[in-house]
């Protein structure tokens, strides 16, 4: 079998003590399910500023391009906040985003049990939370020009000045969006709801139309509804679990997946993925990261949550390669270490907890595994 190819691009800060930890299962997955993988390891953000001048190395650009998949960290600090804009640490990340053409990502809200009392919400509400909120990345009123700030000569206008950005989406934009969102569901409940403003906003009307063309011709055992997105910001904290996959643009995704997050307790648990469009081997383009930052407060102590890491790698297993039996083994492991009272600092509730190091959670999540 062709091993799988792997970027890892540990990053800054926390990033390289949780990537540690992705490897350590990497491993657990090369001797215990015959699985093959040839990864290799390189440098971003702040950590690439130190050796190349500038966060991401053309070279590791040319490699993310090529691998099946890239694993990357955190990037950031306060040895960087300084930096000109351009070479910041979070640039390294923009390029890679932006040169992989990573058009949907994938904010996955998944209440695990153990952890339902750290959810904003009552427990009878987000307990066995499990939804997908596929945002639209790479266009939309973040890129559409015009854009900026410009002085009128509108005497009426107290300061004189205009702020403009564009909501500007096309329908090939639109459509391979919600293909992915569409095929996402047809592996999880078969349920789409798609969000916009269609009401008040015309590219809202195109999102909507555009969303149940593709349904309507390519994906019709998919069940789909259509959501204005301030409702859809209300029924997220009033019923979330009605959802399955939410597909949604950049704007409004931004903010609802920051929400859902939120349902499900501590930045240390939730992992992401961003997908571009099929390469020459069918697999998608694919980053997977975790979402939180690389915790300049905690680095190099020991006290990192590996888990949001870990579960960006059980993403990596389902969606780049197709084993979701796998990404089930990993996703229960984790389920069994939080049963079992094991937590990072930052799960420790006030119902307490039996405190472990990164690394000691990497091992037992390694033991759950080996029990399965
Ligand atoms: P952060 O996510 O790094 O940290 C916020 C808080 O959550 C901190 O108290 C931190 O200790 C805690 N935390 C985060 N991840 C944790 C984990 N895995 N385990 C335990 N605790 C965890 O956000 P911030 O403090 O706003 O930013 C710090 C740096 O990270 C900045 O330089 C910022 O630009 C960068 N950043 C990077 C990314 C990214 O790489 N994708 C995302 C957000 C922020």
């Amino acid at each position: 079998m062709t091993p799988f190819s792997l970027l890892i691009l540990p990053g800054d800060g926390i990033g390289p003590e949780v990537m540690a930890e992705v490897r350590k299962v990497i491993g657990w997955f090369e001797q215990n399910r015959g699985l093959s993988f040839e990864v290799s390891e390189d440098l971003v953000g702040g950590a690439a500023y130190d050796k190349h001048g500038k966060p991401l190395a053309d070279a590791t650009m040319q490699k993310a391009q090529e691998v099946d998949a890239v694993l990357l960290g955190a990037v950031g600090g306060p040895k960087y906040d300084n930096l000109d804009f351009s070479v910041k640490p979070e640039r390294g990340l923009l390029r890679l985003r932006k040169e992989m053409d990573l058009f949907a990502n994938l904010r996955p809200a998944q209440c695990f049990d153990a952890l339902a009392d750290f959810s904003s919400l009552k427990r009878d509400v987000v307990a066995g939370l499990d939804i997908l909120i596929v945002r639209e990345l790479t266009s939309g009123v973040y890129f559409g020009e015009p854009r900026g700030i410009s002085d009128d000569n509108d005497p009426e206008n107290e300061g004189g000045r205009v702020g403009v950005n564009t909501q500007r989406y096309t329908s090939g934009e639109i459509r391979r969006v919600a293909r992915s969102a569409f095929e996402l569901a047809r592996k999880r409940a078969g349920r789409v709801c798609s969000m916009e403003k269609a009401n008040v906003m015309e590219s809202g009307i195109l999102w909507r139309e555009e969303v149940q063309w593709v349904h309507d011709n390519e994906y019709p055992d998919v069940e789909l509804s259509h959501m204005y997105a301030d409702n859809g910001a209300m029924q997220l904290v009033r019923n979330p679990r009605q959802f399955d996959v939410i597909v949604t643009d950049n704007l409004f995704g931004d903010i609802l997946s920051d929400a859902a997050a939120m349902l499900t307790g501590s930045l240390g648990m939730l992992p992401s993925a961003s997908l571009g469009a099929p390469m020459a081997n069918g697999r998608p383009k694919a980053l997977y990261e975790p979402v939180h930052g690389s915790a300049p407060d905690i680095a190099g102590q020991g006290k990192a949550n590996p888990i949001a890491c870990i579960l960006s790698f059980a993403m990596c297993l389902r969606y780049s390669f197709d084993l979701g039996a796998e990404a089930d083994m990993l996703e229960k492991a984790v389920e069994k270490v939080l049963a079992d009272g094991l937590r990072t600092g930052d799960l420790m509730g006030p119902e307490g907890g039996k405190p472990v190091s990164t690394a000691e959670m990497g091992d037992h999540i390694l033991a759950a595994l080996s029990a399965q």
